[in-house]
C-alpha cells in the first residue's frame, strides 16, 4: 500500500479538552503503518447546533498512512473510546470528550454506510479549515476548490487560535 496524506480533525468539549486533544494528537502518531507529519495549534470554537454546551477545543493532524480508510477509522474509534468518549445525549453534535473525524484521505472519495470521505461537512466548518490551512497550506480539494476559497466562503463562527 502506498502512503497517503490524511487530514484528521480532533475536537472535544468535556473535561480538560486541551489536554485530551494534545494527548490524542500523540496517539495518532502511534497508529500502526501511520506517522504524524504535522499537528496544528489548538483552537477554541463556539459550539454550533441547538444544544447549549461549552466551547470546543479543535485541532487538525496531518498523517501519512498506508492503512485503508476503514482500518484507519477503526483505529480512530479505538482512541475515542480510550478517552471515555461519552455522549450525554444520543444526538449528533452533543458534547463529547473526544471526536476524531477523517477529513481527507489523499485525493480519494469513499462512501459507504460507515465512512464518507471527504467528510461531508468539512467545507462548512472553519474550525476544520483553518487548522488544515495552518499545517498544509493552500491546496486544491477535488470537487470543492482551494482551501483559501473554502475558508473565505465558510459560515462565520467564533474561532480563536490558542498559543
Ligand atoms: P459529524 O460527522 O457531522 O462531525 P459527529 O462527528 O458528531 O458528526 P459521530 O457520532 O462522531 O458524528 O459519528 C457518527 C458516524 O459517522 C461514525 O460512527 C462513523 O461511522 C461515521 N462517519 C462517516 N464518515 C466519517 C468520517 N469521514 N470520519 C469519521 N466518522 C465518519
Ligand atoms: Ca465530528
Ligand atoms: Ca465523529
Amino acid at each position: 500500500m502506498p502512503v497517503e496524506e490524511v487530514f484528521v480533525a480532533l475536537g472535544g468539549n468535556i473535561g480538560d479538552s486541551q489536554t485530551i486533544v494534545t494527548q490524542a494528537m500523540d496517539a495518532l502518531g502511534n497508529i500502526s503503518q501511520t506517522s504524524l507529519r504535522a499537528s496544528s495549534s489548538l483552537y477554541r470554537s463556539e459550539a454550533v447546533g441547538d444544544i447549549p454546551q461549552d466551547d470546543y477545543t479543535n485541532a487538525v493532524a496531518l498523517l501519512g498512512s498506508s492503512l485503508e480508510p476503514t482500518a484507519l477509522l477503526l483505529e480512530l474509534q479505538a482512541i475515542e473510546h480510550a478517552y471515555y468518549r461519552r455522549r450525554e445525549q444520543e444526538e449528533r453534535w452533543a458534547p463529547r470528550t473526544l471526536d476524531l473525524d477523517i477529513i481527507l484521505f489523499g485525493d480519494r472519495s469513499f462512501n459507504d454506510s460507515h465512512l464518507i470521505i471527504p467528510h461531508p461537512e468539512f467545507a462548512q466548518r472553519l474550525f476544520v479549515l483553518e487548522p488544515m490551512f495552518e499545517i498544509g497550506g493552500d491546496r486544491f480539494v477535488p470537487g470543492y476548490g482551494s482551501l483559501r476559497y473554502l475558508i473565505d466562503n465558510a459560515p462565520a463562527i467564533s474561532l480563536e487560535k490558542l498559543s
